[in-house]
């Protein structure tokens, strides 16, 4: 493993993989979407249930690397008591922290600081684009959720 590498397994991230928060299908679940990286085989699923304009549960199923669980779990952690828009704001901002050169511009909209803070510790796979599929795959399944969409969200 190259040290470049290894700055991406932060102890976060390993807490994360290692212990997935909300992990399994989700019986209240009303919406759900799958996510599928062909590049590094990860695969998630992610279940919602959603009342209105509120996500009152988030939970995910995965098979994949660490980068991939652990952006799941940190997400469902996140998005679980928010409202349809803020999840939606949150991985706007999660994508332009790990996407882009512009670097952690956690400022944008002030209302989830803790939730970057902690989403900051994947933004290393900025250096390596391949991984940015990884950490964004359950994002985008569970925007693809929230729009009701379940035909299968691919990075491709
Ligand atoms: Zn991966």
């Amino acid at each position: 493993m190259s040290t470049g590498l290894s700055d991406l397994y932060q102890e976060v991230i390993l807490d994360h993989s290692r212990h997935p928060r909300n992990f399994g299908a989700g019986e209240s679940a009303n919406r759900q979407a799958r996510g599928n990286n062909p590049l590094c085989g990860d695969r998630v699923t992610v279940y919602l249930a959603v009342d209105g304009e509120h996500i009152n549960d988030a939970r995910f199923n995965a098979r994949g690397c660490a980068i991939s669980i652990a952006s799941a779990s940190m997400m469902t952690e996140m998005i679980k008591g928010k409202t349809v828009a803020q999840a939606k704001s949150l991985f706007d901002r999660f994508h332009t922290l790990v996407a882009s050169d512009a670097g952690e511009s956690s400022e944008a909209n002030g209302d989830s600081d803790e939730d970057m803070t902690e989403l900051a510790s994947l933004s290393g796979v900025r250096a390596f684009p391949t991984r940015i599929k990884c950490a964004t795959l359950a994002w985008h399944a569970m925007s693809a959720a929230l729009d009701g969409a379940d035909d299968g969200v691919k990075t491709e």
